[in-house]
């Protein structure tokens, strides 16, 4: 049971923005291609995971704070027994593990050891659990899901799941008996109130509202900007899909809101930023629909509804 499913990460919903609405640096482009592909796999394990015929809770892409310190969890797996923690990479490519340095076997170049990463982070999460007076048992793994990855000279006792034997570590996991009961399900909601939103992790280049193209952007491609394809639809240029024109311009508002959360939402101001539509009517239409009218002076504005 999905009690968290993993949602597009904020920074990069960001990123896809800003690079398609202002020019962004060389560096900024890797980042956002860094995060589509991390999601992507990541979205591809907890396809694996739900299809587990266990009685168990699933957490996803979960950040927590122990001790002033933050860390992230790839995917929570809470059965019967055990907590299961998650870590998930999509290395490609042969290295070679010399003690506790990781490295390329062609290049020689050292790498992040992965498992030092996930280390810290069971350990973070196992005092967090005694924080919170719970005594079950953690087991971590190292998930690498790509066939085109090779370890030599690994350590049969390292935490190590391998593509190879992702069916079978699945398959014992199935086969286990697990019945939750209250303290799991108890255990599962207080760490979604302790998940932290906003990650401090993510640096975003500066932008701002004058200086953005507007115009709604395409939700398949983020390349293009949506036009006209007939009267209640709208089209990109660039990839052919279609969107119905209030939903396309529900989603702009979302992601106005979610770059400029200090400005205020008026109708002028989202008819400015969806440019594409024709009528300042349409853009009050909607957002009556969804927002509250707050009157102010001789200015209103709208707010979300709660
Ligand atoms: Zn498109």
């Amino acid at each position: 049971m999905i009690t968290k499913s993993r949602t597009v990460p904020i920074e990069l919903l960001h990123l896809r923005s800003i690079r398609a609405r202002q020019k962004v640096s060389e560096k900024i482009e890797n980042q956002v291609h860094t995060l589509e592909k991390g999601f992507s796999e990541e979205t591809w394990f907890d396809q694996r995971l739900e299809s587990l015929s266990l009685d168990c809770l699933i957490l996803n892409d979960l950040l927590l704070e122990t001790n002033n310190t933050h860390y992230q969890i790839d995917s929570l797996l809470i059965s019967r027994r055990k907590i299961h923690l998650f870590e998930v990479k999509n290395y490609e490519g042969d290295y070679v593990v010399n003690e506790d340095r990781w490295q390329s076997l062609s290049s020689g170049i050292e790498m992040k050891n992965p498992l030092l990463q996930l280390t810290r982070s069971e350990s973070l999460f196992r005092q967090l659990l005694q924080q919170l007076g719970s005594d079950f048992t953690v087991e971590s793994h190292l998930v690498f899901i790509n066939p085109e990855f090779y370890l030599y000279q690994v350590p049969p006792n390292l935490p190590i799941i391998f593509p190879f034997q992702l069916t079978r570590f699945m398959n014992n996991l199935s086969s286990q008996s697990s019945s939750l009961v209250e303290k799991h399900h108890t255990l599962a909601k207080k760490l979604l109130s302790l998940h932290i939103k906003k990650s401090p992790f993510s640096l975003l280049p500066q932008y701002s509202f004058g200086e953005m193209e507007k115009g709604i952007l395409c939700i398949v491609c983020w390349n293009e900007f949506l036009k006209y394809g007939n009267q209640h639809k709208l089209t990109c240029p660039n990839c052919g899909s279609w969107e119905a024109k209030e939903s396309a311009v529900t989603r702009s508002i979302e992601e106005f809101e979610h770059l400029f959360p200090e400005l205020k939402i008026t109708v002028s101001t989202i008819f400015e930023w969806c440019k594409v539509i024709k009528s300042k009517k349409t853009i009050r239409k909607i957002l009556s629909k969804n927002y509250n009218l707050i009157q102010s002076g001789r200015s209103s504005y709208y707010e979300r509804s709660k």
